[in-house]
């Protein structure tokens, strides 16, 4: 397959945080960006040479930004199928319609990682009460409810601590159809960010311990302080995964680990993850270099393992306040999104910085 050369324009579908450090990354090696979104002054459309702000389902502006790049990629899953058909009817998109088709729709997801012969979450699909209370009995509490679509940072989300709750949680549906997920009662979350080349080689980051808070991830530290043979399973299982879709870019696998050394597939991301900035600053190569160099068909690099460990640390609404004092420390690395707006529980930057800090 041939490779994309520097001065071609790459196409991101999406404006937000993680569209503008490709497109940044993309600038590094030589590309133009031209970026589809919605949103009018986005993070992204203001590092890029060109911007088309129109609706993802307008598949008449959608087939004009495809014709005018060189290469279609993607900073978001919750992008329409049909959007990234239409692109790839005039341009190579990557990922491809597989990954977005298999990732957009939590039940269908953890099917797709169960027929791979990976452990999930136990779960069960709920549309009505009935459904739910059968699933309570069988799944036990405490519980949790998710939307199968749209849901990330933890939203679309309620738990159900006895099964008062569950009509309440029903209700916070607003009646789209759901999951209910059986509570793992974990050790650790660790994600392992891998890419995919279009020669199908694959080259994984080491694996990241990560922590949430109110389901929307606040530090991740790697390399995470694991047994090495829990990496291994967990780095081979993103590659099933990454081959299964045939992905060509980064593709991020999050997991649980029980107390036991058990790992379940919590969610798979097909795109760059925040679990993976700190590789901007320790990796080696940053997750979006490595993820524009898989769109472009080029080489993809050996990411570096960072010892002493680091840490990322998100920088959540009013904690952007704070980047005069990171900006100050010696160790500390400060990204900021750009973003015109502080909003609680709204990702405005991160900083990186060792982990004994
Ligand atoms: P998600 O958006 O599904 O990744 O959920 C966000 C966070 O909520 C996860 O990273 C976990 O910390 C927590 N969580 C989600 N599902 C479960 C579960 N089945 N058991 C325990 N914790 C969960």
């Amino acid at each position: 397959m041939s490779a994309i050369l520097p001065g071609a324009t790459i196409g991101i579908l999406g404006g937000g945080q993680l569209g503008r450090m490709l497109a940044t990354a993309a600038a590094e090696l030589g590309f133009d960006v031209h970026i589809y979104t919605p949103e009018e002054d986005s993070p992204a459309s203001r590092v890029a040479a060109k911007t088309t702000v129109a609706p993802y389902t307008d598949l008449a502006a959608v087939t004009a930004f495809a014709a005018a790049v060189d290469a279609v990629t993607l900073e978001f899953e919750n992008i329409p199928v049909e959007t990234l058909a239409a692109c790839a009817k005039a341009t190579p998109v990557r990922p491809g319609t597989k990954s977005l088709a298999m990732t957009q729709d939590r039940s269908v997801e953890k099917r797709f990682i169960a027929s791979l012969g990976l452990a999930t979450a136990p779960f069960a699909d709920v549309a009505t009460e009935a459904e739910l209370s059968a699933a309570l009995k069988d799944l036990g509490c405490p519980a949790i409810l998710k939307s199968r679509r749209f849901g990330y940072d933890g939203k679309g989300q309620a738990l159900i601590k006895t099964p008062s709750d569950s009509q309440a949680a029903l209700a916070q549906m607003a009646g789209h159809p759901a999951i209910l997920e059986g509570f793992v009662a974990f050790e650790r979350e660790i994600s392992v960010i891998i890419a995919r080349g279009t020669d199908n080689a694959m080259t994984a980051f080491p694996v990241t311990q990560n922590e949430h808070r109110a389901g929307i991830l606040r530090r991740s530290t790697a390399p995470a302080p694991i047994a090495e043979d829990t990496a291994k399973e967990a780095t081979s299982a993103a590659a099933t995964i990454a081959e299964a879709l045939d992905h060509v870019g980064v593709l991020a696998v999050e997991f649980f680990l029980e107390p036991g050394g058990k790992l379940r597939v919590n969610e798979i991301a097909p795109r760059v993850h925040n679990s993976g900035h700190w590789t901007q600053d320790a990796g080696g190569v940053s997750q979006f270099e490595q993820h524009i160099r898989a769109v472009a068909g080029w080489p993809l690099r050996t990411p570096h393992v960072p010892r002493p460990a680091v840490v990322m640390h998100n920088l959540i609404g009013e904690d952007a306040a704070d980047w005069r004092a990171w900006a100050s420390k010696p160790n500390a690395q400060l990204h900021l999104y750009g973003k015109r707006e502080q909003r609680a529980g709204r990702k405005m930057g991160h900083v990186t910085t060792p982990a004994e800090d």
